[in-house]
C-alpha cells in the first residue's frame, strides 16, 4: 500500500479547494511593504490576518538591533542550549522576560509551539493529570501527548465544568495541571482567568496560562489576560510567544516556582533543538522595550479593534466574540468560507481561512486580526471591501 494512502481523502479535499479558490494554505507574500501591506498574486494587499498586533515587524529599533546582532554574533548559534547554543543574549533575554513578567525564572524556547511542548512535558508525567480547555491550541494538545499524563478536556471557558471534573478525581494526591489560554486564537475570546484561579485553588491544582495572543495586547503593561484580571501571582506557569506582538519568533515560559530551572535538563523540546538566532534574541529584546515604552501602541490596537468590530457588525456580520484584536466571522460551511476568503483576496484584503481540523467544533471561519499599525485609511478600506462582498458573503453564510 502507498505510504500516502491514509491521506487520500484529505488530498482530494485539498484538490477541490485548489480548483475553487487557489491554495488558501500556501499564500505567498511575494514582497512585504510594511507590517500591514504586501504584494500577493502581484497585487498590493492589506494584511488583515497576521497576528502582528503591535506592528513591530518593521520597527526601526528592532531592525537595527537585529542587524547589529547578526554582524556581531553571526547568523545562527548552530547548537542547542545544553551544548554550544547558550549566548549571553539568551541569558539577557530570559532575565528581561522574567523581570517584565515579575516572575522568578524565565526560559526561552525556539518557537511558541515548543514553549508549550517543552513546558508541558517538563511539568507533567505519566502519573499526573492535565485538564485542558477543549479549544486549546494544537501545541497544547501535542504537548499533552508527549507527557503520557491522563488528559481531561473541559468545556471551553467554563470554570464550572472544570470544577466538576476536578471534583471527580478520586486520588487527591495526584498532581493536577490546568491549562488555559489568555485570548483564544480562533474566536478571539478571553478566558475568565480569575474564575479559573478560584477553581484551581479549591482543588489544589496548578494553573498554566498560554498568553500567546494576549502578550502585548491585554493588561496595562501588556503582560496578558492574567494581568488584566489582576491574578498574575496565582498563575503558576505562564507561556507565550515572540511571534505575534513582538514580531519575531520564539517563545517563553516563566514561573515563580523555585525548581522551574529543572526544565533546562528534563524538557526535550528545550534541550534538543537549536537555540534562537542572535538576531532573534536581539529583536525580541528591542520589541520588549517598544512594548514597555510605547503603551500607545496597545491603545491604538484596541481602538482599531473596536472600530473594525463595530464596522463589521454594522455591515451585518456576526462576530464570534466581543471586540478583540482577533475577529472571527462564522461561515456556513467550507465552500462558503473559501468563496468569501477568495473574494476578499481578489479585493486586496488578506484574512485567514480557518477550517477543521484547525478550528474547534468543526466550524469554518474567516479569521481576521487587527494591528496597531493599521491606519485609519486602511481600516476604512477594509470595511469598504467587506461591505462590497457582504451581500455575497452573508448570502452564502446564511445558506447553511
Ligand atoms: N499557543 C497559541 C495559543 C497559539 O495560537 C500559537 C500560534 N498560533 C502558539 C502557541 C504557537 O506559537 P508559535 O507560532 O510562536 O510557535
Amino acid at each position: 500500500m502507498d505510504i500516502f494512502e491514509k491521506y487520500r481523502g484529505l488530498i482530494a479535499r485539498h484538490d477541490r479547494m485548489l480548483e475553487a479558490a487557489g491554495d488558501p494554505f500556501n499564500v505567498c507574500m511575494e514582497r512585504l511593504i510594511s507590517p500591514t501591506e504586501a504584494i500577493i498574486d502581484g497585487k498590493r494587499t492589506i494584511l488583515f490576518g497576521t497576528n502582528n498586533y503591535l506592528g513591530l515587524t518593521f520597527d526601526p529599533h528592532c531592525i537595527e538591533q537585529s542587524a547589529a546582532a547578526v554582524r556581531e554574533q553571526g547568523t545562527g548559534t548552530t547548537g542547542s542550549r545544553i551544548a554550544n547554543g547558550t549566548y549571553k543574549s539568551h541569558r539577557d533575554l530570559e532575565t528581561e522576560i522574567a523581570g517584565y513578567l515579575g516572575k522568578r525564572t524565565a526560559l526561552v524556547f525556539s518557537t511558541g509551539y515548543q514553549a508549550n511542548l517543552g513546558t508541558l512535558v517538563g511539568l507533567a508525567g505519566p502519573d499526573d493529570i492535565i485538564l485542558i480547555d477543549a479549544d486549546s491550541h494544537a501545541s497544547i494538545y501535542d504537548g499533552c501527548k508527549l507527557t503520557g499524563a491522563t488528559v481531561i478536556r473541559f468545556r471551553h471557558n467554563n470554570p464550572a465544568d472544570l470544577d466538576k471534573r476536578l471534583a471527580r478525581i478520586e486520588n487527591k494526591e495526584q498532581v493536577k495541571l490546568v491549562v488555559v489560554e489568555g485570548i483564544y486564537s480562533m474566536f478571539g475570546d478571553m478566558a475568565p482567568i480569575a474564575e479559573f484561579v478560584d477553581v484551581k485553588k479549591r482543588h489544589g491544582a496548578f494553573l498554566m496560562v498560554d498568553e500567546a495572543h494576549s502578550f502585548g495586547v491585554s493588561g496595562d503593561h501588556g503582560r496578558g489576560v492574567a494581568e488584566a484580571e489582576g491574578v498574575e501571582a496565582d498563575v503558576d506557569f505562564v507561556v507565550g510567544t515572540f511571534s505575534k506582538s513582538l514580531g519575531a519568533i520564539g517563545g517563553y515560559a516563566a514561573s515563580d516556582h523555585p525548581d522551574f530551572d529543572t526544565l533546562r535538563f528534563v524538557s526535550r523540546p528545550y534541550m534538543f533543538t537549536a537555540s534562537p538566532s542572535p538576531a532573534t534574541a536581539a529583536s525580541v529584546r528591542a520589541a520588549l522595550e517598544c512594548m514597555r515604552d510605547r503603551p500607545e501602541l496597545r491603545t491604538r490596537l484596541w481602538e482599531n479593534a473596536r472600530r473594525i468590530h463595530q464596522g463589521l457588525e454594522a455591515l451585518g456580520f456576526e462576530t464570534c466574540s466581543p471586540a478583540s484584536p482577533i475577529i472571527a466571522l462564522r461561515m456556513s460551511d467550507e465552500v462558503a468560507a473559501l468563496t468569501a476568503w477568495r473574494r476578499l483576496l481578489d479585493h486586496g484584503i488578506y484574512v485567514n481561512l480557518a477550517v477543521p481540523p484547525g478550528t474547534p467544533n468543526g466550524v469554518c471561519l474567516l479569521r481576521c486580526s487587527v494591528s496597531a499599525a493599521h491606519s485609519n485609511a486602511q481600516i476604512d478600506e477594509i470595511l469598504r471591501r467587506f461591505g462590497e462582498v457582504a451581500s455575497e458573503i452573508l448570502t452564502v453564510a446564511d445558506a447553511g
